[in-house]
C-alpha cells in the first residue's frame, strides 16, 4: 500500500488529531492575546525547511503548526475589530473539509451534476435576494477582490472590446483597492480609472460622476463601468445606489455595486431598507467570508446577466469536447461555471456555503448580522457622548471611525496604539479627507456585547492616558 493511502483506522487517528487541535484552537479564542506577529528567529528557521525525503509524524508537524498559527492576529477571535472581520464558522471549516476530501469536478455540469446543483441552489439564493431575474446567475470566487475583477473585465469585454486603450470606469474616493488593480490588470490605463469625490457624508457624489462621464463622453472615451460601494470599507458607508443606477442607465455604462462588506446585510430588514437601489445593479460583489461568517475563501459575485459573462469566458477547448457534447445532449438549467468565470479546475466551494445553510438557517445568519448593527449603533452613542472624540459620521453598517479631538496624526496613531495594547481588541486606522481615524469593525460572528462593553471602557481608558 501507497503510504498517500491510509488505512481507515489511520484516517480515523490523523482526522481525530486534527480535531483536538481544531477544537482547543476554537476554545481559547476567547483569551489569548489578539494580535502576536513576531515569530521567534528559531521559529521561522524551523517552519522553512525544505520537505524532507522521508516520512515525519503527524504530532510535531501539528505542533509545528499550532506554534506558527499562535504568531497571528487572532482574526478569528471575538477581540478582532480591524479591517473586515468575519470570524469563520466551524460548520463551513468542516464542509471545506468534505468537499476537498470527496474531491469532485465542478467546474463542468457534466462530470458532478448533483453538487453543481447543489451549488447553484445557493447561487440562486443569492440572485432572489436581490430580486434579480431568472436569467441571472452567480459565481462563488476565491473573494471579493476576484469578484470585483469578474465585473470589470465583464463590463470592459461588453462594451469596449478592441477599444480597451479608450475605456474608463468609475469609483468613489473611498473605493476599495481591489478595483484599480482589477483595472491595472484588465488592460486599463491607472489614468482612466476615474476617483469621483464624495459629499460630506462620504457617499460618492453623483453630480461629480454625471460630470466625469459627459466630459469623458465628449472627449470620446468609452466609459464601460461604476462602481458604486455598498458598504465600503472605511466607514461602512452605503452609496445612492438608485441614483447612481439611474445615472448608469442614461450613459449605457455597468453598474456594478461593491458589497464585498455590506452586500449581505440585504438579509436584515434595517440593512434591505439601507440598500435600497441594489437591485438595480447589473452586479454585486458579495463576500460570505466577511458577512456570512464563513472562513476566508469564499467570496461571490451576482450577475444579472449570465449571458455577459458567457460573451466574457466561454471558450470552447478540443480536449474538453466530451463534457461540452454531454451537456448538450442532457440540456439543462445548471451552468457549467467554467464556461462563466475565468476559473476551469475549481474547489466545491458551493459546500461552505450550503452545509452551513442548511444546517443552521438563514435566519441564524440574519440575526448575527442585526446583533452587529444593535453593537455598532451602541459604540456609536457612547463614543459620541464622549467629548474629547470626535465620532462625525452614524454607521450605515457596522464600522464606527472615531478620533482624539484636536489632535495631530501621531497622537491618534499612539491612541490606537495604547488601544491595541491591551491586547483584547485590535483596531485599524484609516485615512477620512487627509484625517487619520481609528475604525471599529464589528462583523465577526463572536463579537458580542460583552467584548463590545470591553473595548468601550479600553478607549476610554486609552483617551483618558
Ligand atoms: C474586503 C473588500 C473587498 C475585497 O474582498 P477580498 O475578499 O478581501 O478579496 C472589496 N471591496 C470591499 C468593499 C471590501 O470590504
Amino acid at each position: 500500500m501507497s503510504p498517500l493511502e491510509p488505512t481507515a483506522a489511520e484516517m480515523q487517528a490523523l482526522t481525530q488529531q486534527v480535531l483536538d487541535l481544531v477544537v482547543a484552537n476554537i476554545d481559547g479564542l476567547d483569551g489569548g492575546p489578539v494580535s502576536l506577529n513576531s515569530p521567534s528567529a528559531e521559529l521561522l528557521a524551523d517552519l522553512s525547511t525544505a520537505p524532507p525525503e522521508s516520512a515525519t509524524e503527524l504530532a510535531p508537524l501539528l505542533e509545528l503548526i499550532t506554534r506558527a498559527a499562535q504568531q497571528s492576529y487572532q482574526s478569528a477571535g471575538p477581540g478582532y475589530l480591524a479591517y473586515v472581520p468575519g470570524g469563520g464558522i466551524f460548520t463551513s471549516a468542516l464542509a471545506g473539509f468534505l468537499g476537498t476530501a470527496l474531491n469532485r469536478y465542478t467546474g463542468k455540469v457534466t462530470s458532478a451534476p448533483a453538487l453543481v446543483a447543489m451549488e447553484q441552489s445557493v447561487l440562486r439564493w443569492m440572485c432572489d435576494l436581490f430580486g434579480f431575474p431568472d436569467d441571472a446567475q452567480a459565481l462563488l470566487t476565491p473573494g471579493g477582490s476576484m469578484a470585483n475583477s469578474i465585473a470589470l473585465t465583464t463590463a470592459r469585454t461588453l462594451y469596449a472590446e478592441g477599444q480597451v486603450d479608450r475605456a474608463t470606469v468609475y469609483i468613489g474616493e473611498h473605493a476599495h483597492g481591489s478595483i484599480t488593480k482589477a483595472a491595472r490588470a484588465a488592460g486599463l490605463g491607472r489614468d482612466h480609472v476615474r476617483t469621483i469625490r464624495s459629499t460630506p457624508d462620504l457617499r460618492l457624489d453623483v453630480e461629480h460622476l454625471k460630470t466625469r462621464l459627459n466630459e469623458d463622453r465628449d472627449a470620446g472615451l468609452v466609459p464601460v463601468c461604476v462602481f458604486a460601494a455598498a458598504g465600503t470599507t472605511n466607514t461602512g458607508t452605503i452609496d445612492r445606489l438608485a441614483d447612481i443606477a439611474a445615472i448608469a442607465r442614461e450613459f449605457g455604462v455597468w453598474f456594478h455595486v461593491d458589497g464585498a462588506y455590506g452586500g449581505l446585510f440585504q438579509l436584515t430588514a434595517r440593512g434591505r431598507q439601507r440598500l435600497s437601489g441594489i437591485e438595480l445593479a447589473a452586479s454585486i460583489t458579495l463576500d460570505p467570508h466577511k458577512s456570512l461568517f464563513v472562513p476566508l475563501g469564499t467570496g461571490a459575485i451576482v450577475v444579472r446577466s449570465k449571458e455577459a459573462l458567457r460573451k466574457t469566458y466561454s471558450e470552447e477547448a478540443d480536449y474538453m469536447q466530451d463534457l461540452n457534447q454531454h451537456a448538450a445532449d442532457h440540456a439543462s438549467d445548471l451552468p457549467d461555471f467554467d464556461s462563466l468565470s475565468p476559473e476551469l479546475s475549481r474547489d466545491f466551494r458551493g459546500l461552505r456555503l450550503w452545509l452551513p445553510l442548511h444546517l443552521h438557517g438563514v435566519d441564524a445568519f440574519r440575526q448575527q448580522l442585526d446583533e452587529k448593527m444593535d453593537l455598532a449603533l451602541k459604540v456609536w452613542k457612547t463614543l459620541r457622548a464622549d467629548d474629547r472624540l470626535d465620532v462625525p459620521w452614524s454607521p450605515d453598517l457596522t464600522v464606527v471611525v472615531f478620533r482624539l479631538k484636536d489632535d495631530d496624526d501621531a497622537d491618534q496613531l499612539a491612541f490606537l496604539k495604547r488601544i491595541n495594547d491591551s491586547q483584547r481588541i485590535l483596531l485599524s486606522s484609516t485615512r477620512i479627507n487627509g484625517d487619520v481615524y481609528l475604525r471599529m469593525a464589528i462583523l465577526s460572528f463572536r463579537t458580542h456585547a460583552d467584548r463590545i462593553l470591553e473595548a468601550l471602557e479600553i478607549i476610554r481608558a486609552a483617551v483618558e492616558a
